[in-house]
């Protein structure tokens, strides 16, 4: 039996640990260090490093040092325009893909990825002795989407590891804080790191968080502190920006200075630089000034996310603290003004999202803390629509507890009921999923098809339950259904079907395509036919030609089954059907006029007979 172990794999920084007795700790290298810096290397031999010494430039030069990947997981380099700046390594890839070219061979982030946290794994299995370690929590932002966490925990197994669970970083802040003790409360975790910008407002309730909003900026962060302090000490000398060497070295004096302030009130930095001595000493306060309009750009983003939750500063019981660049007094000061509370800082900053971490890892592993309900569906969930399809109402990996609405109707005249059909699974097709449960909602009022709104509801609680109700909105008729939508599935079953629906894909895809394609056409045709009889008495021929082709044309690529032609048809149809359409609409219109003058007339005739004229 192992001890799962806690992992925050961070753009600048990552770290390891695990659950002691004593709490949560952070395992160190053999030197003792806690952080290990996000950055792999690869030398003449293409053999990769990782960690400081890559970081440093000691492995190889810019063009084969790799870090900030953690930027492109699970994203498609064509959806960097613009926003990609200067970047000293060598980046391919397309819509889909992101890779790193390095001599004779290209790296995915997802396997620069599994490099680091392989890494942390093998100095967690040294570290603790005698156990191998391959089960893990792996943390990641809050707001990461589906595709970004599939990255992460696939650069988990690459590394030999069993991720237990994607966890997002500001509930690990939170969780290190043991603030999933006070059950309830609202939180507001704010994130400077190396080179991105976070803030989180989380919602906890009966010891389960749910992210309420996030913001921030992924292009701010200790980065563009080194780049202000590099540039006020190059002031002078602006031509040793040029030469890389220099700058580097003043960078990491910029850097080491940066860090020496947050708890001293002057440094003093001195280098020997080719155009002569530099020798400055630099004051808390003039730093503080000179870093001012960078802080300041951290508090946007917060407002923006109290805005998108629906709060205001009062509304927030607890702030945390995280990233190596809250060390900075000023950060602190700032932070505490707009929230109107002294933030948690207890722990170290770039420490508590790894700790967090080993925390949930515990509570998986069977540990003594209070059982702590947080998940996600490991599933998408939804219903069955017309032609077999599988509408999703809630994606794979949602956090719970959580709710979905969507509003459906009935496809044939008449009908006083609608089955629903619960589904879980990837696929697009509803009989690839598995089936939860199929319930019916039943005795509204008869209505033409297309009338009747069902709105179908899927609440999953904290306990992972999930409850469907659907409501026949202009009748009120209302059932509700009680499904357990993980119970039965297994680990393994789960890993099926994810990678049944990656394999099927594009063929699911076109499939579905083509089903909703003949399920439009199905409803059409009959009108469309419909139409063209009603108009033949009442319009001239040579008018309805377009429309007749239009139908023809529809029939023939309905029966050749291929989607794009059906949908071509249909917009064909559609426009050919407007002129007749309004045609139809003005003349009952008028009858419905003239019907009603006939009512009043007969009404008035009918007044005067009882009043006996
Ligand atoms: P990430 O979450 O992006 O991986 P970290 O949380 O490890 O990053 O933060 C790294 C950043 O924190 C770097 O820019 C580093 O210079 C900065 N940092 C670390 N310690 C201090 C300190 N004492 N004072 C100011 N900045 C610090
Ligand atoms: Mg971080």
């Amino acid at each position: 039996m192992g001890k799962v172990i806690g992992i925050d794999l961070g753009t600048t920084n990552s770290l390891v640990a695990w659950m002691t007795p004593q709490g949560p700790q952070i395992v160190p290298d053999n030197e003792g260090r806690a952080l290990l810096p996000s950055c792999v290397a690869f030398d003449e031999q293409g053999k990769p490093q990782v960690g400081r010494l890559a970081r440093q430039g000691a492995v190889a030069g810019p063009e084969r040092t790799f870090f900030s990947f953690k930027r492109f997981m699970g994203r498609g380099l064509t959806e960097f325009a613009g926003e990609l700046g200067y970047m000293p390594y060598p980046i391919e890839g397309d819509e889909r893909t992101v890779r790193f070219p390095a001599g004779s061979k290209e790296y995915s982030p997802v396997q620069l990825s599994a490099m680091v946290l392989a890494t942390l794994k093998r100095r967690a299995e040294r570290y603790l002795g005698e156990f191998i370690l391959n089960e893990a929590v792996i943390t990641v932002p809050a707001y990461f989407n589906d595709a970004q966490r599939q990255a992460t925990k696939d650069a988990g197994e690459m590394a030999g590891l069993d991720v237990l669970r994607i966890l997002n970083e500001p509930t690990a802040a939170a969780l290190a804080y043991g603030l999933d003790q006070r059950k309830t409360g609202t939180i507001a975790v704010y994130d400077l790191g190396g080179g991105t910008f976070d803030v989180s407002v989380l919602r906890l309730e009966g010891g389960v968080f749910q992210v309420l909003a996030t913001a921030g900026d992924n292009q701010l962060g200790g980065d563009n502190i080194d780049d202000l302090l590099t540039a006020a000490l190059l002031s002078e000398t602006p031509e040793l920006i040029q030469d890389r060497n220099w700058l580097n070295q003043v960078r990491n004096l910029a850097e080491a200075a940066k860090k020496d302030l947050s708890t001293q009130e002057t440094v003093r930095v001195i280098l020997d630089l080719p155009t002569g001595p530099l020798d400055r000493t630099i004051r808390r306060e003039d730093f503080e000034t000179l870093i001012t309009p960078l802080v300041e750009r951290t508090l946007k983003p917060c407002t923006q996310a109290l805005q998108d939750a629906g709060l205001t500063p009062g509304d927030i019981d607890e702030v945390v603290l995280v990233g190596g660049s809250t060390r900075i007094p000023l950060v602190k000061r700032r932070v505490a003004e707009l929230f109107g509370r002294t933030p948690h800082d207890e722990l170290n900053p770039d420490e508590v999202v790894a700790l967090g971490a080993a925390v949930q890892a515990d509570v998986l592993a069977g540990g003594t803390r209070d059982v702590l309900l947080l998940d996600v569906t490991p599933l998408s969930l939804g219903i069955e629509t017309l032609g077999g399809v599988m509408a999703r109402l809630i994606d794979r990996n949602s956090t719970i507890p959580c709710q979905a609405r969507e509003t459906f109707t009935t496809a044939v005249d008449g009908q006083t009921g609608i089955e629903v059909h619960v589904l879980q699974g990837e696929r697009e097709l509803a009989q690839d999923n598995r089936s939860l449960e199929r319930f019916t909602l039943k005795g509204f009022p008869p209505m033409p098809a297309g009338l009747p709104k069902v709105e179908v509801t899927f609440l999953i609680d904290a306990n992972g339950i999930l409850n469907v109700t659907a409501h026949e909105l202009r009748s009120g008729v209302e059932t509700t259904v009680e499904v357990r939508p993980s119970y039965g599935v297994v680990d393994a079953q789960v890993e099926q079907m994810l990678e049944d629906a990656f394999i099927h894909g594009e063929e699911d895809l076109q499939q579905r395509q083509r089903i909703e394609a003949q399920v439009e056409a199905d409803r059409r045709l009959p009108k469309a036919e419909e139409l063209l009889v009603e108009m033949q008495s009442q319009v001239p021929e040579a008018d309805l030609i377009p429309f007749s082709t239009a139908l023809t044309e529809l029939q023939t690529s309905y029966a050749g089954g291929n989607y794009k032609a059906i949908n071509a048809a249909l917009e064909a149809l559609e426009a050919a059907a407007q002129p007749l359409v309004e045609l139809r609409m003005n003349q009952s219109v008028q009858q419905a006029l003239q019907n009603t003058k006939l009512d009043e007339v007969l009404a008035k005739v009918e007044q005067a007979r009882r009043e006996g004229l």
